[in-house]
């Protein structure tokens, strides 16, 4: 590690406080009036476990295209791809949109083309990506601005 960045913390309009990390990658948010506690150990879980372009350049990649064609969201118009989950004992794969470029945050692995199709699977809560056989896609879902829930 080369420097430890700073934790960063603004009060919002309505007295609730966020963290983010030097890098900008936000570390969580408090009640009014609640402990940072929680942004001191959500940032330093950050710098374990995330890549951090502030504390461990060198393993932030340049992320890669997935392979596939784009298409256009319907409800924000940003290109997405629609990536096939494998079938497994619960039944038939489903499709899932991901973000058109790596993400180091992403949480879902990519698997190669087969016969024009990208497949996808989600990556255990525990399980480190490995970059040299699956590309790193974020489920467009968590990023789409037009979905209520990432405002
Ligand atoms: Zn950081
Ligand atoms: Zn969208």
């Amino acid at each position: 590690m080369t420097r430890v960045p700073d934790l960063l913390v603004v009060t919002n309009a309505d007295g609730t406080r966020s963290g983010r990390c030097e890098c900008g990658v936000p570390v969580g948010v408090v009640p009014a009036g609640g402990s940072l506690d929680v942004l001191a150990r959500e940032h330093a879980q950050h710098l374990l476990t995330e890549p951090c372009l502030v504390a461990s350049p060198e393993r932030v990649r340049a992320p890669r295209r997935l392979p596939g064609t784009g298409k256009a969201c319907t409800r924000c118009g940003g290109e997405i791809m629609w990536a096939q989950t494998r079938a497994d004992e619960h039944g038939a794969g489903s499709w899932v949109p991901l973000d058109p470029v790596e993400h180091p945050l992403g949480r879902v692995a990519v698997i190669p083309v087969a016969r024009g199709v990208i497949h996808a699977r989600k990556l255990a809560a525990d399980e480190q990506h490995d970059p040299s056989v699956e590309l790193q896609g974020r489920s467009h879902f968590t990023t789409c601005p037009a979905d209520p829930r990432n405002q």
